[in-house]
């Protein structure tokens, strides 16, 4: 039996995460945050001390890499060997190390499986930056969410420790990465071209949802 997938990609602060969520809930289906995954791999690189430069080293890694998830109160939970590393992935030093990291092709050679895996089983949601290009081309519904990347600084800031970081600091991370996620050989970030593209820019959380669930109504 086939499994309903629906993708949403796009670059960091476009609203994906809280929109992915929402849709799932309405739809009734699992929501899979594969940035999550790519923060849990940059963790543990850092925690573990990876040199993943080195094919060896990052090979060795990878192989006893041991991730899973859950959702709790709404919230999509991180497990990595057993334990909760959720609050440990959302720093903006794991977001740049996971934009660095993600760019090597056995990192996503090792997650590509992980989340077809995930697809066999059930509906879902998976939201990222190559779920409707690469790891999931024939999934049922796309959509490619974008914002103006002064608005998605803004609502960054706004959710990072209440507004206390420099918004510029915040401002430069976020082109950096989406300059190193749009420009990298593997899996770059970029709409499929048969994905419905939603500029977030000047619209509310529920009324990107409701865009999202007319374009899956419709089929
Ligand atoms: O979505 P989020 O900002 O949490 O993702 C963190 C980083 O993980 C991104 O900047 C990107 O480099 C990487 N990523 C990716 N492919 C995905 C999801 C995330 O390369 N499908």
């Amino acid at each position: 039996m086939t499994h309903r997938i629906i993708t949403i990609d796009g670059p960091a602060g476009a609203g994906k995460t809280t929109i992915s969520n929402l849709v799932a809930k309405q739809l009734g289906c699992v929501y899979v945050d594969t940035g999550a995954l790519y923060r849990g791999v940059a963790y543990e690189i850092g925690q573990q001390g990876v040199n993943w430069k080195d094919d060896n080293c990052l090979g060795s890694f990878l192989a006893s890499l041991d991730l899973n998830f859950h959702m709790e109160n709404g919230h999509f939970v991180l497990i990595s060997s057993g334990k909760d590393i959720t609050p440990h992935i959302r720093t903006p030093e794991i977001s740049m190390l996971a934009s660095a990291t993600s760019a090597r092709p056995q990192v996503r050679a090792a997650l590509l499986t992980i989340q077809r895996n995930i697809a066999q089983s059930q509906d879902a949601v998976f939201e990222g930056r190559d779920m409707g290009t690469v790891v999931f081309p024939d999934a049922d519904f796309k959509f490619f969410l974008f914002a103006d990347l002064a608005v998605r600084a803004k609502r960054r800031h706004e959710e990072m420790s209440e507004g206390k970081t420099d918004i510029q600091k915040v401002e430069q991370d976020m082109k950096t990465r989406d300059a190193n996620d749009s420009q990298r050989k593997e899996a770059p970030l970029k709409a499929a071209p048969d994905a419905v593209k939603i500029d977030s820019s000047h619209l509310t959380i529920p009324d990107v949802v409701k865009i999202i669930l007319k374009n899956i109504q419709k089929g």
